[in-house]
């Protein structure tokens, strides 16, 4: 299984688009930017809806429940500070109630060779440091 214990994650950045998502992740709630005229969930955040245009959008709480819609295993060390927990999976989540939203993450708490596509999930939020926390996924057993 991964070491994540000993990897110094890279702080996030956040924009006026990606700010509330930031925000909601510090207490420990995933939400997603939802348009308020279609109702299409889209992650990362845009000025737009993706689907309709529109300009009215809110984030909104959703489950962190969903499954693996693709993954690939990290066997590089290309960024050294990722060392430890090679080889490690990279995954991207289809959250259910939130269809149109991929949410980017490392399933933490299993082996890599766990990440199957279609296998369900949850989000688990990872603490960086007193402002940042990373939603990440395990698997539901
Ligand atoms: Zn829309």
């Amino acid at each position: 299984m991964s070491d994540w214990s000993q990897v110094t994650r890279p702080i996030p950045v956040p924009n006026e688009w990606t700010k509330p998502f930031w925000d909601s992740a510090k207490q420990k709630i995933l939400s997603l930017q939802r348009c308020q005229s279609c109702k299409h969930f889209q992650h990362p955040p845009y000025a737009t809806c993706v689907n309709c245009m529109s300009i009215d959008l809110k984030f909104e709480p959703v489950t962190g429940q969903g499954t693996i819609y693709a993954y690939t295993i990290m066997y590089h060390t290309g960024d050294k500070r990722f060392a430890s927990a090679v080889p490690y999976a990279s995954i991207i989540v289809e959250l259910e109630n939130a269809p149109g939203a991929l949410l980017p993450g490392n399933l933490l708490e299993s082996s890599y060779t766990e990440a199957k596509v279609g296998r369900r999930v949850e989000v688990v939020f990872q603490e960086l440091n007193d402002d940042f926390t990373l939603p990440q996924f395990r698997l539901v057993l």
